[in-house]
């Protein structure tokens, strides 16, 4: 038996079996470059599902963590450390935020999102009949309150009924929103672009809609920009585009790069309503390790300026996409912004991530039937040409 087929044999017969691997055993990264254990190499489109942003065996984020390891790993938050003074004060100043709690990952972000809304509406007037609303194919994570606003029936099909008083809307249809208020209404969550759901971006109308709806309601709107965050649409944050601010922004995947960091934050109008000593904690949260990872990781994105570069080369990856459309009759369509992309095909998607991986390429689906492109952020054109003489062989 060859190793690889041992480290396979081994983790099947001891993992939990959720998730169908793909035969293949990651060994090391360099750049955008993955190598398995076999020594093959592959073009990386899937960035770990659009978290290793900044590439792989990057030096100076290397270095960082391992200062941080030999300084100090881990305090809990009944200290401060100073990473989190430091990342805190980072991420607020770049998304225009004022409080920020950190967590391990997207799902427990979503969590404290959803706490914090229903905290705010309580402090207002206590009730615990409070409603959310979320939209229809939206991800949001598997925990029972994530998985709750994630509108997907089928990932919430074997788990009763959720932490209940949450409605879903139809995603980009204001009218299907309006509805839905009610005096009760305390929050309405959606994605900038929505990623597992099939990378729809959300139209403008729909966005600046929904903050109206908010403004006017004393609703908060919670922004989930998990996936579509940190300057994978092209600008830092998807929303800016719209010109408008949530009122709870949601971060994790490429906030750390690979550490398990997440992140909730709110404006100082709602933390003055919200949260409370003993109401939210985490043992791990906010750790000096993740923190010093983010710390590092918006350093990068500033110095290289990762969100332009996306912005830049944007067109081309558009203009490679129509002219694939163009010529491949299993393409219906092509969504998506910035280093964000859905290729929806009429076939089964999963059959051409197969064939790419034994070209040496990686790429990940959204549903059945597309294609999800979220390379590195640090992608070339070359690499974009790489990516598309595969992507033209396989289809
Ligand atoms: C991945 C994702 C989550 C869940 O994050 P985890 O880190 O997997 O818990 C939530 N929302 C969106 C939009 C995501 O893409």
């Amino acid at each position: 038996m060859t190793k690889t087929a041992e480290y396979i044999k081994t983790a099947d017969a001891n993992l939990l079996h959720t998730y169908n691997r793909y035969p293949i055993v990651l060994e090391k990264g360099d750049g955008v470059y993955l190598y398995d254990s076999d020594g093959r190499k592959y073009l990386d489109a899937a960035a770990g599902i659009a978290v290793f942003a900044l590439g792989y065996n990057n030096k100076e984020y290397n270095e960082a963590l391992k200062r941080q390891i030999d300084s100090l790993i881990h305090t809990s938050n009944l200290y401060y450390n100073i990473p989190v003074a430091e990342a805190s004060e980072k991420l607020n100043k770049i998304s225009g935020m004022d409080r920020v709690f950190f967590t391990n990952s997207g799902t427990e972000a979503i969590e404290g999102a959803i706490k914090s809304a229903l905290k705010y509406a309580y402090t207002k007037e206590a009730a615990d009949d409070y409603e959310i609303i979320a939209m229809e194919h939206s991800f949001h994570g598997r925990s029972m309150g994530a998985l709750s606003v994630t509108g997907n029936a089928h990932y919430r099909e074997a788990f009763g009924s959720g932490i209940g008083h949450i409605k879903f809307a139809r995603f980009n249809d204001l009218e299907s929103v309006k509805k839905l208020v009610n005096k009760k209404t305390c929050a309405i969550i959606f994605e900038t672009i929505q990623g597992e759901g099939g990378i729809y971006p959300a139209t403008e109308e729909f966005v600046k809609g929904v903050r109206a709806l908010c403004d006017e309601n004393d609703i908060l709107m919670i922004i989930d920009e998990i996936q579509c965050g940190l300057g994978r649409s092209g600008a830092m944050f998807a929303f800016e585009k719209y010109g408008v601010k949530p009122d709870i922004l949601t971060l994790a995947k490429a906030l750390g790069c690979g550490v398990p960091v997440g992140a909730f934050l709110m404006t100082e109008r709602v933390a003055e309503k919200s949260l409370v000593p003993g109401d939210h904690g985490s043992t791990y949260g906010g750790n000096p390790l993740s923190c010093a990872a983010v710390v590092e990781v918006l350093r990068q994105f500033e110095e290289k300026d990762i969100a332009g570069h996306v912005k830049e080369l944007s067109p081309y990856l558009t203009e490679k996409l129509e002219e694939l459309k163009a010529r491949k009759n299993h393409v219906k369509s092509i969504r998506g912004e910035g280093f964000m992309r859905g290729i929806e095909l009429d076939i089964p998607a999963n059959d051409i991530v197969k064939a790419a991986q034994k070209e040496g390429l990686l790429l990940i689906t959204a549903g059945t039937n597309i294609l999800r492109l979220v390379p590195p952020l640090i992608f070339e054109k070359e690499h974009i040409d790489e990516m598309f003489a595969v992507l033209e062989k396989v289809l």
